[in-house]
């Protein structure tokens, strides 16, 4: 990329960094950003900043928001004795466009992958536990179908059942191995309404 000058270059460097842009996408993007107006540039930067910045963890779900509780936390309208168990706040997000759920969240950030050396002390386990100790009816386990997600939801259901509180699994039909972000909404609605008891 000698053709192009040392800030093009950095440019196009830092944005090839991103998922999903490889070279070519991080030059047509560098050039785009060069044409553009400054001030739309400085609103793109700044919110980027800002966003880093302001953006941390609900302190009871864990799920990203920029408050100390998120919205879901937060509303009365949802029935806060019932806690799906996702991995990732994407997760969260598809069950949201469904439209239909109206228990709250645990957002784990990962699943349990001994092979990459990732254990249950490594997600939001303990939190959800802690959780467990309140005023708790259900916990719908919607972890991903893959491996990884498929120990989690075991080993949860091991440490939740003593508890007394309903461990329930989202049904099968999700594609194994498919991340949920992925899965349209229907066959969200579908794995969640056949959920099993385990
Ligand atoms: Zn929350």
């Amino acid at each position: 990329m000698d053709y192009y000058s040392t800030q093009i270059r950095k440019l196009i460097e830092e944005l090839s960094k991103l998922p999903g842009i490889g070279n070519k996408s991080a030059q047509r993007l560098a050039f785009h950003i060069i044409h553009m107006p400054k001030d739309q540039v400085e609103q793109l930067s700044k919110t980027m900043l800002e966003t880093r910045n302001k953006v941390c963890y609900c302190r009871n779900c864990f799920t990203l928001t920029d408050e100390e509780l998120c919205p879901i936390c937060k509303s009365e309208k949802r029935n806060h004795k019932v806690i799906m168990v996702v991995e990732d706040p994407r997760d969260l997000a598809a069950y949201e466009k469904t439209g239909k759920y109206e228990g709250v969240y645990h957002v784990l950030h990962g699943a349990i992958a001994p092979m990459l050396g990732i254990g249950p002390e490594d997600i939001r386990l303990k939190e959800l536990m802690k959780r467990l100790e309140g005023d708790v009816e259900e916990v719908i386990l919607a972890t991903n179908s893959n491996l990884e997600g498929e120990t989690t939801a075991m080993y949860i259901s091991k440490l939740v059942k003593p508890t007394g509180i309903k461990v329930t699994r989202i049904a099968s039909g999700v594609p194994v191995g498919g991340d949920l972000e992925y899965i349209d909404e229907m066959t969200l609605l579908r794995a969640l309404e056949g959920r099993v008891e385990l």
